[in-house]
């Protein structure tokens, strides 16, 4: 195993096979484009054990994914892509950046779902890009781009599916996409760091705001997640 890859939030490994990669998940957080950082125990084990459940949940119900299997507790074989670079959001109800954006108070409901990229580039902060500027930048195609919306929002009526099954309001989210032998397919990971999930009733924030905006009880919320959503 060779290490390809140290990410904020993962580690990248070759394999002996060219068409898998083993990721290894960190018990680091990070918000801000890295600029505030901690480690806490245990972190890598909840968020790889949580999009494990959710990529096996999206495949049984016929989405393609990366995932091939577990390792251990926080190493996954998947297929290796070359991703998409672009942070595929969904938004249900408006939150964070969109609140701020478009001056609409967090918590308020959006008449139909957002669908909004970001580019994935860390020295210019991931800009906001839309489907003109990534064809012009080359970034994906015309029929990439249709292919990446049907699957992100079919991911999105899943997962709000998923979540409001165990009492959860799916607030908004990132994906990331890639080119697997022709065909785009999910990668990277669906957790608590990538969603915002607040409990239905008392809007209490499950997801990495806790530790965006100090509010504390980071772990517990996403072993609250994980207990909600492992049966
Ligand atoms: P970041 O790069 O934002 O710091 P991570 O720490 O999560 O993020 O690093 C994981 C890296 O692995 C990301 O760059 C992600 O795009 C990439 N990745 C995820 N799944 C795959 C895959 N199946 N094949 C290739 N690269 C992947
Ligand atoms: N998100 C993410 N990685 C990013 C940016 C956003 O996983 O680099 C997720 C984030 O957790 C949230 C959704 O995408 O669930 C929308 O994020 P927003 O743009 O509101 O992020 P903010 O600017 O508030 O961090």
């Amino acid at each position: 195993m060779k290490l390809l890859y140290e990410g904020k939030a993962k580690e990248v490994f070759s394999t002996d096979d060219p068409d898998k990669l083993i990721i290894k998940y960190k018990n680091s957080l990070t918000a801000g484009n890295g600029a505030k950082k901690a480690d806490m125990e245990g972190k890598g084990a909840l968020n790889c054990r949580i999009s494990n459940i959710i990529f096996g949940y999206l495949e049984s119900n016929g989405v393609p994914t990366h995932f091939v299997r577990e390792i251990d507790e926080t190493a996954i074989e998947v297929k290796k892509v070359e991703i998409v670079p672009l942070e595929v959001i969904v938004r249900n109800v408006a939150a964070g950046s969109f609140s701020k954006r478009y001056g609409v108070e967090e918590g308020s409901a959006l008449k139909c779902p957002v669908l909004e990229y970001s580019y994935k580039c860390d020295e210019l902060g991931d800009p906001l890009i839309n489907d003109y500027h990534i064809m012009a930048l080359g970034l994906a195609t015309r029929e990439e781009l249709d292919e990446i919306a049907a699957i992100t929002f079919r991911v999105n009526e899943l997962l709000k599916a998923f979540f409001d099954k165990v009492g959860v309001r799916l607030i908004d989210f990132k994906i990331e996409l890639g080119r697997y032998h022709g065909k785009i397919i999910l990668a990277d990971e669906i957790s608590p760091d990538s969603c915002r999930l607040w409990e239905k009733g008392t809007d209490e924030k499950l997801d990495k705001d806790r530790f965006r905006r100090d509010m504390g009880g980071v772990l517990e919320a996403y072993e609250k997640i994980l207990k909600k959503i492992d049966c």
